[in-house]
């Protein structure tokens, strides 16, 4: 596996593939690695010639007080269980490579698709994804890149932003990993005190239970709304940012349940704040 720490070189490196016809699979992530990145670049591996990863702590999508400066980090250990997986190359650039002095340009998604969920709650944070995702399409140019449902407002951003700005590349979506207990896979759980990691359960239980009572026929999205409302309070640490239930195309709130079906979280644990979803075809 190549590691790689600047635009030029990266370049230069696929270069030689895409003449060579091969296929790029893409995987950006932030790092500190764990078996929910590694499925996407699992995924990569089986769907491609070459699979290209970038690990980048994005400046740009932190927030004011958000935890840039703490966000874990383990590059060593990254880079062993990226090679496991067949990785072939490693984009590792410095924020100094991606943001050079007087840098100015910016991508943004506007409207309702940025405006509720995540975006409400973190302002500027998308705008800084699709900066950042922009950015790394130009440099890596593949032909698909991966990524999870479990940031699933993500997903409905890049695949609009590669609508409207005609990326050629091939957006694929791909499932949540959980723990044994249900909890999402995040680098954001090891922030957990171990009494905050078994309340986190908290979250995908709720899920699972909505689910339920939609299969059961239950179709006010209001009750089963006010359903996870009242099972999340029941964890002392909990801190409800929000709870919505949307469509999973438009992000746009539905009352019936109906169609492609988004129930979507964030919720502080202590003060870890997680997001957890589960989308379902009604
Ligand atoms: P991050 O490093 O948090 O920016 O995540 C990089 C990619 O991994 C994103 O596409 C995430 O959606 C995806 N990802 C993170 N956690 C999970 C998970 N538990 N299951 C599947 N994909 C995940």
């Amino acid at each position: 596996m190549k590691i790689l720490h600047t635009i030029a070189d990266v370049r230069d490196e696929l270069k030689k593939a895409r003449t060579a016809h091969k296929t790029i699979g893409f995987v950006p992530t932030m790092g500190y690695l764990h078996q929910g990145h590694l499925s996407l670049m699992e995924r990569a591996r089986q769907e491609n010639d070459v699979v290209v990863i970038s690990i980048f702590v994005n400046p740009t999508q932190f927030g004011q007080g958000e935890d840039l400066d703490s966000y874990p980090r383990d590059f060593e250990r990254d880079s062993q269980l990226a090679e496991t997986v067949g990785v072939d190359l490693l984009f590792a650039p410095p924020a100094q490579e991606m943001y050079p002095e007087g840098y100015t340009t910016y991508v943004e998604a506007e409207g309702s698709i940025t405006g509720l969920l995540c975006g409400r709650s973190r302002p500027g944070h998308f705008k800084g994804v699709t900066t950042i995702v922009s950015k790394l399409f130009n440099i890596v140019m593949p032909d698909r890149a991966y990524f999870g449902q479990k940031d699933a407002q993500q997903v409905a951003v890049i695949q609009q932003m590669v609508r409207d700005l005609d990326f050629d590349i091939d957006i694929i979506p791909c499932p949540i990993i959980r723990e044994e207990d249900g909890l999402a896979l995040s680098s954001r759980n090891t922030y957990l005190t171990p009494q905050g990691r078994k309340e986190a359960v908290v979250l995908s239980q709720s899920l699972f239970r909505a689910k339920e009572m939609i299969e059961s026929g239950e179709e006010d999205a209001s009750k089963i709304r006010a359903f996870i409302i009242e099972n999340i309070r029941s964890a002392k640490e909990a801190d409800i940012d929000y709870i919505e239930i949307v469509n999973a195309r438009t992000l746009q709130k539905i009352e019936k349940v109906q169609g492609d079906v988004l129930i979507a979280l964030a919720v502080k644990i202590g003060k870890t704040r997680l997001i957890d979803n589960i989308r379902m075809e009604v």
